[in-house]
């Protein structure tokens, strides 16, 4: 993979544990485009045993792999959060505007990525895929990393009161995240939103990395809906153990 092709925190992952992941550009990860089927596991070998991708719904359901791999194209998977237990197997989750979130425990084998917009992220999609990971595979929290992708920034995501409102109500934070334009509009920090989320799970802010990368002002590395005003193209972002 290119350099260009995709941009990665191993600082906070570590690659030299067997964690592997990228968080994709326009470029994508060249050997993966064409080749991710929405909702299926898809063998993609050499370089991916497996890839599962998710019809992404913008909810909270996360769907777990925690036995090996069974390729059966007649079933769709639809959620907006990925976590397997299985080694060689990447979780891919796509986005244009929305946030990718990756998440591994670094001393135990169980790995999750998670597709967050704000509907998703306002509904708890992260926090949702951290019980999933402590409560059902017992990953402890101070052994979890959290990288936090590119995504629309606060300096071009506006919205108004359906947004604001379920902000303000749901996180004490969210003076933090929402900054007021006018009196019905304020610009959202949906990184900041997960982020401020997962210290709130407890995390350390020193396990987290997260991109500073507009999606809608880079228009050169990203695809972006609100900039494009349709689904020109998705990134692929991907996390994988490979022992
Ligand atoms: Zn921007």
């Amino acid at each position: 993979m290119k350099a260009e092709d995709s941009l990665s925190f191993s600082d906070c992952i570590p690659a030299e544990k067997g964690f592997f992941h990228f968080f994709g550009t326009r470029q994508n990860p060249a050997s993966l485009i064409n080749k991710v089927q929405v909702g299926q596991v898809t063998p993609v070998p050499p370089d991916y045993p497996y890839v599962i991708s998710l019809k992404q719904i913008h909810g909270r359901d996360v769907v777990v792999f925690d036995e090996p791999i069974d390729v059966d194209s007649s079933m769709t998977y639809e959620g907006d959060a990925l976590v397997t237990t299985q080694p060689n197997v990447l979780l891919v989750v796509r986005t244009a505007d929305c946030v990718p979130v990756l998440v591994a425990d670094i001393e135990r084998q169980v790995i999750g990525a998670v597709h967050a917009g704000w509907r998703g992220a306002v509904a708890g999609i992260v926090l949702e895929t951290l019980a999933v990971l402590t409560q059902r595979h017992g990953a402890k929290k101070e052994h979890l990393r959290v990288v936090i992708g590119p995504s629309i920034g606060s300096c071009c995501f506006e919205v108004d009161d359906p947004v604001i409102r379920p902000i303000k109500e749901r996180f004490s934070f969210w003076p933090d995240v929402l900054k007021p334009t006018s009196s019905t509009h304020a610009k959202v920090n949906l990184k900041g939103l997960v982020f401020h989320q997962l210290l709130q799970a407890g995390i350390s802010s020193s396990a987290i990395r997260q991109s500073d990368d507009c999606t809608q002002c880079d228009a050169n590395r990203y695809f972006s809906y609100r900039r494009e005003g349709r689904v020109n193209g998705t990134m692929l972002s991907g996390i994988m153990m490979k022992f």
